[in-house]
């Protein structure tokens, strides 16, 4: 049996339409091999905090994903990206938006976290803190924008991870460039903490992905750790709960959950969701589509 447990995700969307290209493979291939770097990593004693924001680095640094490098530009063309992430322990919390020039978001949401007194920045003053927070600046060539490689990103793909570790620490992190032409300046759950992105190391973790929306009209994150404090669910059942919510109201996405036991959820309404856990009794879960 393990002694920690991780989930991680590469967004929720239409990813039936890739069968056949080589596409889900890959990404595949890709996150099996960073499950087990990360659950190398927590075996030999690393935090949840530092695997999280690894973890979040490496989809956002790989271009398969729609965060990061794979952001494609707004309706004025320019990258808007969005982050967040939550440290369960004293329910610590960063996050930013509309960033245009950071390589790696998380780093500066961690940044916000660890060294601000602040929750949520937003605006210019995001990018500025990217050398403080040790996070490079690219340019606009920097970026694989999604209509250049057309079907080959999936419609949304916010990348996700949710890490317990050893010491019982739960932290959950968040990354995107945001539903693909969406307006600029908007900006959805995934930098919000409580619909996006929550922790509690008392009951869970957990990130969320898909029309963020819907996670912002129904505080998904947080309403799903409720669900598991009040009702006493196990993730699956708080986490369909309020997947059901969501595709009542039209909304489309998935959700990753891990509990404080170990006991990890990958609900998703969609035609696919790239994901890959370990749960705390060492069963693995490396899929894309449909099988849920
Ligand atoms: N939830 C993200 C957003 O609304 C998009 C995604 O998950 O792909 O910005």
């Amino acid at each position: 049996m393990a002694t920690f447990a991780l989930a991680l995700h590469g967004g929720a969307g239409d990813l039936a339409r890739y069968r056949g290209s080589g596409r889900l493979e890959e990404a595949e291939i890709f996150m099996a091999t960073l499950l087990e770097a990360m659950a190398g990593r927590l075996r030999s004693g690393t935090s949840a905090l530092d695997v999280a924001m690894i973890s979040v680095e490496a989809m956002e640094d790989s271009g398969l994903f729609h965060a990061g490098r794979g952001s494609s530009p707004t309706s004025n063309g320019l990258i808007e990206m969005d982050a967040s992430i939550m440290h369960g322990r004293d329910r610590k919390a960063g996050a930013i938006a509309v960033a245009r020039t950071l390589k790696n978001p998380i780093r500066v949401a961690r940044y916000v976290m660890e060294h601000t007194p602040n929750v949520f920045l937003a605006g210019q003053e995001v990018d500025d803190l990217a050398s403080a927070a040790g996070s490079d600046v690219v340019g606009k060539d920097y970026f694989i924008p999604c209509d250049d490689v057309g079907a080959w990103l999936p419609s949304s793909g916010t990348v996700g991870a949710v890490i317990l570790d050893s010491y019982g620490d739960i932290v959950a992190a968040t990354s995107t460039g945001g539903t693909l032409r969406k307006r600029a300046g908007r900006i959805g759950d995934t930098p919000v903490i409580g619909a996006g992105t929550y922790a509690d190391n008392n009951y869970g973790g957990i990130s969320c992905t898909g029309v963020g929306e819907y996670f912002l009209r129904t505080s998904a994150a947080s309403r799903v750790i409720s669900r598991i404090e009040h009702l006493g669910e196990d993730p699956n059942a708080a986490a369909e709960g309020i997947m059901n919510e969501i595709t009542t109201m039209g909304g489309h996405g998935g959700m990753i959950v891990v509990d404080k036991a170990g006991r990890v959820a990958m609900p998703f309404n969609t035609s696919g969701m790239y994901r890959a856990s370990i749960d705390a009794m060492g069963t693995r879960i490396v899929a894309s589509s449909d099988v849920k």
